[in-house]
Formats: structure tokens, sequence, C-alpha cells
């Protein structure tokens, strides 16, 4: 193990649920519009604090993508992943970017998102424009 260095940032922070390690900043969103298999899910252009995972191969509703997945590094706990790789050009945005999953991590005003029922499951990733 090597040390631990955390970053700490200031403004609108999102935090893990676990250790408060920070995450990423709202400033960094790029969508809230994706969905995980337990709800919500939102696009970071920047997360820090986590480490990455074994990449691999994983089949979502927007076509085939090389993801990995990434870790708190205060806990160790999955946070949500990084697309490493796209292979529809329309997803090609998405390349080098994260998600974290809503449920396990703290917003800005400390607010925790709980798995709803409703959500539908399946692990899809696709943008869905009726967001509440
Ligand atoms: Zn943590």
């Amino acid at each position: 193990m090597g040390r631990l260095f955390l970053i700490s940032l200031e403004g609108k922070i999102y935090s893990c649920k676990h250790c408060q390690t920070h995450l990423a900043l709202a400033d960094n969103i790029v969508s809230k519009a994706f969905h995980c298999r337990h709800g919500k899910a939102y696009l970071f252009s920047k997360v820090v604090n986590v480490t990455v995972g074994i990449k691999e191969e994983r089949l979502m509703m927007t076509g085939m993508h090389t993801v990995s997945d990434i870790f708190c590094v205060g806990c160790g706990s999955i946070v949500g992943w990084k697309y490493e790789a796209a292979y529809d050009k329309a997803q090609k945005y998405k390349e080098g970017k994260f998600i974290l999953e809503r449920f396990k991590v703290s917003g800005p005003d400390g607010s925790h998102y709980w798995v709803t029922h409703d959500t539908h499951m399946g692990g899809s990733d696709v943008d869905d424009a009726n967001e509440s």
C-alpha cells in the first residue's frame, strides 16, 4: 500500500457515503440523466480520490463500452465506473469520464439518495429525458 493522499475539494461536493471522502464537484457534472442498476447515476468530467479497477468490456443499453470500476480510496467501496472507450461514435463523449452512482454518494447538501423500487432494472446507462 502506498501513502494515502486525499484531495480536498471546495464548493458543492459529492462525497463517499461511507467515509465522506471528497469525490467530485457539482461543477463537474456532465449529465444527471444516467441510470445504473440501482437508480440514478451522474456523469462527471472529473473525479478525485478514486482508484480505477481492471478494464473490461461491458455491454450497455447504448452499446459496447470498455469500462473500469472506480473505488473510493478512503474505504474501498465501489462508487461507480469510468468509461475508458466507447465503440459507438455517438457515445464517444463519455470516454475518460466517470459515473458516480447516486445512492453511493452524499450530495452537496449532505443529502442521501435512497434506492427506490420504481426505477427500472437492468444496468442501463441510457440518457433519460423524463428526469423528475
Ligand atoms: Zn469511502
